[in-house]
Formats: C-alpha cells, structure tokens, sequence
C-alpha cells in the first residue's frame, strides 16, 4: 500500500486514541505519522526502543540497516532480541519482534552496513533518520550523508553510565562534524565493546530519538537542535550544552 493515501480506519482511531487526544497530534497528526516513513540506522542498544516506539507511534514505514547478528552479550541492552535470535540477523529479529506489536507496519530491511556507496540511496528514502550506530566511522558517514541529503537526523551516543543526544537539521542547524569535527584516533576513545555500558542508558536515550522524529513529522518547534544533551546515569543529570549556530564545518559549508 502507498502509505501516503493512508486514511485512518476505525480501528486506527481506536489504536490510536491516545495520541489523538494530545493536543499537539490529533487526527491529523496521526495521519502525518501513519503517512511517514523513518529510517534506524542500528538495531542495537538505542535502535531497539527507538523502534519499538516508533512502531507503537504508528510511524507508516520504517527502515532498519543493520549489517551485524545477535551476540549473547548484546542482550543485557537491546531488547528488541531475545536468546533464541542470538546469531541470526539483527534486522530479521527485529522485525519478527515489530510485527507482533504492528502487523501493518511497512517494514524494510537493509542487512548491510552503511557505506559511502549506499548510504545516499537509503538515506534519501526516508523523512527521518535515526542514527543508533556504536562506531564512529558510520557515525560521521551517517551526519555527512544526511546533511548531503538534507535529511533530518537525530544523532545518539553511550558508553559506561552516559550517553548524549543532538539532532540536526541540515542547513539550519550545527551538524555532528561541527561539534566533533572528526573521528578520534583509533584508540584514543573507549568503545562500548571496551568500556562496557549500563543497558537502561540507550533505554533512556533511544526514546528520545523517536520523540525528535515524531516531533518532527508533527512539524513541532522545540526539536533538540543547536544544544547537546548530556545524560549522565550516576548522579541523574541532564545537562545542556548550547552549540554555536554561526559555525559550520566544510561538509555544512558545501550544502
Ligand atoms: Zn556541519
């Protein structure tokens, strides 16, 4: 079905019932929703309750790219999969798990990493991007490919008992290489495989990833745009940090 003749049935109004009371969604946000398409790039620790949730919102379709299988030490943080999926595709379980909850649900799946080559083609196909990847590199491919692509995003970052979030608009609003400029040197920064990682944190920021995208199909002001947020799970805070607007790194500079 083309998601964007979506009209709601009865049943929709009735799954539905709760965004449509809020006031900044209503009927006609529903719709918006049930008509967008969202791509998670990561099915990991921040993909698996942004999708859940984006699955639940009723987000039409959504795209999952995600080249790795289910490892036994990936289950204390994404919970998308379950022991009997450990060593299949990260994308299949994912999916088997999403069509429970939105048999409806438009669902495509890359079982690739993202590359130079292809991250344009996918990227371009979807209203929103959320980036939940645990690496650098597909870090800065996914920014750099975005903003090429004018494709909104959110971006997301954890490790040890903290994690971080931001989401850019490109050509509005600073991107992830005008924060961090570049990748650090291979070493300099611990990862999660290294650092290990407390596996509510991506459950506290994988939900606001799919709170920007709903919030951005809605058309709403009020987006995480121009200011990091900083999570820090050891003495609960939440910080802010204000970016600079003026600034704008080559890959901004050239859109
Ligand atoms: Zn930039």
């Amino acid at each position: 079905m083309d998601i964007e003749k979506r009209s709601l049935s009865d049943f929709e109004r009735e799954h539905y019932h709760r965004n449509i009371q809020v006031q900044e969604i209503g009927e006609a946000g529903q719709l918006k929703l049930l008509r967008s398409r969202v791509l998670v790039i990561g099915a990991g620790g921040l993909g698996s309750p942004a999708l859940y949730y984006l699955a639940v919102s009723g987000i039409g379709a959504i795209g999952i790219a995600d080249g790795d299988k289910v490892e036994i030490t990936n289950l204390q943080r994404q919970i998308l999969h379950g022991v009997e999926d450990v060593g299949r595709a990260k994308t299949l379980s994912a999916e088997e798990t999403l069509k429970k909850v939105r048999p409806d649900l438009d669902l495509r799946l890359y079982p690739v990493r993202l590359n130079e080559e292809n991250a344009d083609a996918v990227i371009s196909m979807y209203d929103f991007v959320i980036e939940a990847t645990d690496n650098f590199e597909s870090k800065f491919l996914i920014n750099d490919s975005c903003v090429r692509t004018g494709r909104a995003f959110s971006h997301a970052g954890i490790l040890g008992m903290f994690g971080q979030t931001l989401t850019v608009l490109p050509g509005k609003s600073p991107c992830y290489r005008c924060v961090f400029q570049r990748p650090p040197q291979p070493g300099k920064v611990r990862t999660t495989a290294e650092a290990g990682v407390l596996g509510s944190v991506p459950g506290v920021l994988g939900p606001i990833q799919a709170t920007e995208a709903i919030k951005y199909i809605l058309g709403m002001d009020g987006l995480l745009t121009s200011r990091l947020l900083t999570f820090n799970a050891a003495n609960l805070t939440f910080r802010e940090v204000k970016l600079p607007s003026d600034k704008r790194c080559g890959v901004c500079e050239e859109t």
